[in-house]
């Protein structure tokens, strides 16, 4: 029995775009609040699929998806239209999602991932569907979401790990967060369906996985249950699951059945779309510096270490706050110190991003400004930016509420500190004085402890030094 198995796994990914209003009305697109509103209280007789109503694209949502396309190295068609993908659910006010078919906005893509290329087959524009909320006894549906505009984003075939296909997410959502088509901190989902299977078997596909830690445990699972059902002889069926997040199983859904199907066929309410040649090279040459580019420019330009570099580079927002405290003076060493280690390591922990966090640039450059013309100390500027994560308030404020020392760095506080730790610890000083080197390690500590960690140690052993000659 073979028991190395290869894995190919293709990921669908879906969007919701965080543009002011839905794909095919003028009905505020709830993706982009903050805050799930009340239940069907932003519909209108289009998202309702009521007779006689007619959608009108929203042309930044083609906008947007060009951008993503031309983001993600696709080809463009300049001529798409809207087709109807016909089914009845109750989520479908019109028993048709209005989506791309035949023609995409982009084929023929790529990103690279760790080094490896992982293509883009097409990137295509659909309505999300209404949300359908089960209760014990009964069903709701909530037609804000109705009309949302949504990107699917396929790839071919070509990941291989579901480590791999957590990183090609991580690097997806990172390029659509540059480009400003998506926005972590708002409502909108990112949620994914997984081909897998086991090369020379059926595929199987995994239905419905939200983020990316939950894509990678769900891939983990569905191969470990397909390399059974292999260990133990058996053919793996072709057929949809579902992902159950909470209990971390894929769960059969129904036999897998062909994108044909469905009943496509052409939306006559809606015009083909053109995309005009000018508008597009526009576009393209607005696109701002992408993640891959950013992080060699990074490498090159500042001398950093790829790591340093790729956690800078991890967000837009912070990447922009580096390049701007370098460019108020302070040191590369230090502005890759306490943006890409520090306040990314408070991030993590909080589990935000800095753009949703209550940062703000000047704040955070003035603190390592100070820490920099040595006013605090390494333990008081790390506390004072948690401090500032917390509260959101600038250095000043923060130092008033919690009273951050300040290092006693000139010299005559010091001296004076250090005279009063010879005065209290003859002992240590006779032994100093008598050769022991490590005497004078104690005496530090004293005014380190003294000076509530607020001294510079080794301005505090040269002045030590200075009053025992
Ligand atoms: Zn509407
Ligand atoms: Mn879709």
């Amino acid at each position: 029995m073979k028991r190395n198995l290869e894995y190919i796994i293709g990921l669908e990914t879906h969007v919701q775009l965080n543009t002011k209003s839905k794909l095919f009305c003028s009905c505020k697109n709830v993706a982009s609040l903050k805050e799930e509103p009340l239940p069907n209280t932003y519909v209108c007789e289009t998202c309702l699929g009521m007779p006689g109503s007619k959608p009108v694209v929203n042309e930044k949502v083609i906008e947007y998806a060009l951008k993503v396309a031309l983001a993600l190295n696709c080809k463009i068609n300049k001529d798409f239209f809207f087709s109807r993908k016909v089914y009845f659910y109750p989520d479908l006010a019109k028993n048709y999602q209005i989506t791309q078919y035949e023609i995409p906005v982009g084929y023929d893509g790529y990103v690279v991932v760790n080094g490896k290329k992982i293509r883009i087959k097409r990137v295509h524009i659909e309505e999300d569907p209404a949300k359908i909320v089960h209760k014990k006894d009964y069903t709701l549906v909530d037609y804000n979401r109705s009309g949302v505009p949504l990107l699917e984003i396929v790839t071919e075939p070509d990941i291989s790990s579901a480590e791999e296909a957590r990183a090609y997410l991580f690097k997806l959502k990172q390029i659509l967060e540059y480009i400003g088509v998506y926005d972590a901190s708002t409502l909108a989902v990112f949620k994914s369906d997984a081909n897998i299977s086991i090369k020379g078997m059926e595929r199987v596909e995994v239905k419905n996985i939200t983020g990316l830690k939950e894509v990678e445990i769900a891939l983990k699972y569905e191969m470990l249950r397909q390399k059974q059902q292999v260990l133990q002889g058996r053919n793996v069926a072709r057929e949809t699951r579902r992902w159950d997040e909470t209990a971390k199983v894929t769960r059969a859904m129904r036999t897998k059945e062909e994108e044909e199907d469905y009943g496509y066929i052409l939306d006559g309410d809606l015009p083909a779309v053109k995309v005009d040649y000018n508008f597009l090279k526009e576009l393209s040459s607005k696109l701002p510096e992408l993640p891959d580019e950013k992080l060699q420019r990074f490498v090159k330009q500042y001398g950093l270490k790829e790591k340093t570099a790729e956690s800078l580079i991890s967000e837009r927002e912070i990447a922009d706050l580096f390049e701007l405290a370098v460019k108020e003076g302070i040191s590369v060493k230090e502005a890759a110190t306490w943006i890409g280690r520090v306040i990314k390591k408070i991030l993590n922990y909080h589990a935000t991003s800095y753009k949703a966090s209550g940062f703000k640039d000047e704040w955070v450059i003035e603190t390592i400004k100070a820490y920099e013309s040595k006013k605090y100390s390494d333990a008081t500027t790390e506390q004072i930016l948690r401090k500032m994560f917390e509260d959101s308030l600038p250095l000043k404020e923060l130092v008033k509420k919690y009273g951050f020392k300040e290092m006693v760095s000139s010299d005559d506080a010091l001296k004076a500190i250090a005279l009063e730790v010879i005065e209290e610890n003859k002992k240590a000083v006779q032994d100093y004085r008598t050769g022991n080197e490590k005497a004078l390690d104690f005496l530090v500590g004293k005014i380190m402890a003294k000076t509530k960690g607020s001294a510079d140690p080794k301005k505090a052993r040269d002045v030590l030094k200075e009053v025992l000659k």
